[in-house]
């Protein structure tokens, strides 16, 4: 994690009032000079000032293609901004209001702990193993699966992205986020027996050389800090206090809460999903709770509520705040561009080529098929 100074005085302890009307006039004062991005998981008192509202991919794109902006103003965490440096213009600079905003996912997964399991794979099972990596990596880890020929996913491609892997090789390694691995491979028919999940803590990943060499798919032992909160018992709750009611739920949840929904998918699936859906239908979303909340709000015609009874929020996506936007918005008015986000050339050079890998993967946005139960561990 990066260190963030304390915010500084005035800024720190403006009253609220003061703060949002201040912003509001420092982002008219720069105009064209300044885009803000604000991905679904920020708070609303943020994504009112968004220019642009979406996932991370998505967000990064936009403001690639925002030619007049010169200052990216990224309301999201670390490794979105870091993708938006991979892939904005070389006149544009883009800022994370607060350094501190990591991903606990994304930490999950460093350079050298791919480097020593890929040196063991290479030696257990030449040339067999394609790396994957999902959106949610350090630039580091996606200039890692670049160089070794794999692409970058996002939760909407993903099995898009499987199927094209698993032409080129026997084996996927997928970093950093073990449940959608999981449940993107079990949706495409490859059972629980076949995928083995790679420990970067322990020796061999904690695994046999015979379990490594026979996986079909090995998992990075990583998770979402926010939707591993999903248990499997707050499907039948949900479902006694609400009946009728469709449970939605994001593959970064646990498989066997997506084997008990009724829908998995990416955040953008989630939401048109329940936009298309009818008025009086019921939800109950597996997802943060600031989309969550803000779902409820946009359709008041349905009922929408989180599937679990606890606050499933990003707390370091809650860094990004009203003070922490103001301070870089008026230092760019002074000139000064505080928290910018860099990747160096090199690591921009091969994470670009797992982006563009993406990229020409046929079509995207297929949701992750959920199967009905299988007991965890069950054999072809
Ligand atoms: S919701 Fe999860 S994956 Fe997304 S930024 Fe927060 S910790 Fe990372």
């Amino acid at each position: 994690m990066l260190h963030q100074q304390p915010l500084p005085e005035p800024w720190a302890s403006l009253p609220e009032s003061e703060t949002l009307h201040r912003i509001r006039a420092a982002k008219a004062a720069l105009g064209k000079k300044l885009f803000i991005l604000g991905h679904h998981y920020q708070m609303d008192e943020i994504i009112q000032f968004a220019d642009a509202r979406g996932d991370s991919y998505r967000l990064s794109q936009v403001g690639s293609q925002q030619t007049d902006a010169r200052f990216i103003v990224f309301c999201g965490v670390h490794f979105m901004a870091e993708s938006a440096d991979i892939l904005a213009q070389p006149h544009q600079q883009v800022i994370l209001p607060d350094l501190a905003a990591g991903c606990s996912m994304a930490d999950m997964a460093t350079f050298d702990q791919s480097e020593d399991c890929w040196a063991t794979l290479q030696d257990l099972a030449p040339g067999k193993t394609i790396p994957l990596t999902y959106m949610n990596s350090s630039a580091a880890i996606k200039a890692f699966v670049g160089k070794n020929g794999g692409s970058v996913t996002t939760s909407s491609n993903c099995r898009t992205a499987f199927e094209w892997a698993w032409k080129q090789k026997d084996k996927i390694l997928f970093i950093p986020d073990e449940h959608l691995g999981r449940n993107t491979a079990f949706g495409m028919g490859v059972p629980l027996s076949r995928m083995a999940v790679w420990n970067p803590a322990l020796p061999n990943g904690g695994l046999t050389d015979r379990q490594i060499r026979d996986a079909k798919i090995l998992l990075w032992k990583g998770c979402c800090s926010v939707h591993q909160k999903f248990g499997p018992a707050d499907v039948p709750k949900v479902r006694a206090a609400l009946p009728g009611v469709n449970v939605i739920v994001h593959p970064e949840c646990k498989w066997e809460v997506c084997q008990l929904a009724d829908h998995v998918g990416s955040t953008d699936y989630i939401i048109k999903t329940i936009a298309a859906a009818p008025a009086g239908s019921k939800w109950a979303v597996g997802t943060e709770i600031h989309l969550t909340n803000r779902l409820a709000h946009e359709h008041p015609d349905k009922t929408v509520v989180s599937l679990a009874g606890i606050q499933c929020l990003c707390s370091t996506m809650f860094r990004i705040d009203p003070p922490h936007l103001l301070w870089v918005l008026e230092n760019l008015l002074e000139g000064r561009v505080v928290n910018r986000i860099t990747v160096d050339a090199d690591t921009k050079k091969w994470a670009k080529a797992a982006l563009d890998r993406m990229l020409a993967l046929p079509g995207s946005g297929s949701p992750v098929a959920a199967k009905r139960p299988e007991p965890v561990g069950a054999a072809d």
